[in-house]
């Protein structure tokens, strides 16, 4: 049976107590402490119960102060998804009962897991038009059977199976997987256990930011290197056989894309490399 929220046991607690509530509390606790003590006093044997309650309450409390500053990811959860399901689930059976068949989206999807770049919300995708991969600095990696498995998979279903007619990779503003590729040392050497490693695919958007735009602020040369970025994993993308003659025959189309958060602004680009915008809004 699938799991549902009525199952959980969901923990009430409040970030805000005025003074007098305290004191309140105070007295009620010293009251309550001051009769367990006397009923135990009078009935021994209930202390093995007693003992019991307590360590129970304990955990309960534990649990509280877990989220003692107000926010409950489990309410949280419950709320989205009643809210997802009557706003739109419910109010859409002809969509939602036509993608419980399956799914033929028209894109595939290439986006940064940066939680303020959903495309989804920027583009307005509706469940079934777009299939999505995210990962750090939304990076398209090079054929290779040994390793990037992940995103192999991802483009031989989208594009083999899924047959979608777009591919379209979006770079983001103030992308930190990118400001970390341009922050790793001339020597090479790696401060972290995967992020330098996987950022490290787009090395010659670094390289080429790095001797086209020397006189820029750090700044500056990360926002240049987030659209080159792109334009590298364009490149990776026809290293995929199967995608190379997809784009051949033009059943494929391939873009780039940057979306500025900071502006509002949203740039998309043919395959050809022109970073001159062929969509600026
Ligand atoms: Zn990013």
């Amino acid at each position: 049976m699938a799991p549902t929220f009525k199952n959980c046991i969901l923990v009430c607690c409040s970030a805000k107590v005025s003074v007098r509530n305290e004191d309140m509390a105070q007295e009620s606790y010293e009251e309550a402490i001051a009769g367990l003590s006397k009923l135990l006093s009078e009935k021994a044997d209930l202390q093995d119960a007693a003992a019991a309650k307590i360590r129970q309450i304990t955990a309960e409390l534990a649990g509280t102060t877990a989220c003692s500053n107000g926010f409950d990811p489990v309410d949280r959860i419950k709320t989205g998804f009643t809210h997802f399901k009557k706003s739109k689930f419910e109010t859409n059976p002809d969509l939602y009962g036509q993608l419980a068949k399956g799914q033929s989206p028209k894109f595939l999807v290439f986006a940064c897991s940066d939680s303020r770049v959903c495309p989804s919300h920027i583009l307005n995708f509706q469940p079934g038009e777009a299939f999505v991969v995210r990962n750090i600095a939304n990076m398209v990696p090079p054929f290779d059977k040994t390793k990037y498995s992940g995103a192999g998979a991802a483009i031989e279903y989208a594009v083999l199976h899924l047959k979608v007619e777009n591919i379209v990779v979006i770079g983001h503003s103030c992308c930190g997987g990118i400001k970390g590729l341009m922050s790793i040392p001339d020597d090479g050497a790696f401060s972290s256990d995967f992020i330098e490693n996987w950022v490290q695919i787009c090395t010659p958007a670094k390289n080429k930011t790095q001797s086209n735009c020397n006189d820029l602020s750090f700044e500056d040369k990360c926002t240049e290197c987030e659209k080159e970025a792109v334009n590298v994993s364009l490149g990776n993308l026809l290293s995929y056989p199967f995608v190379r003659e997809a784009v051949v025959n033009k059943k494929v189309f391939i873009r780039g894309a940057h979306y500025n958060f900071v502006s509002g602004a949203f740039e998309l680009w043919n395959l050809d490399f022109n970073i001159s915008p062929s969509l600026a809004v």
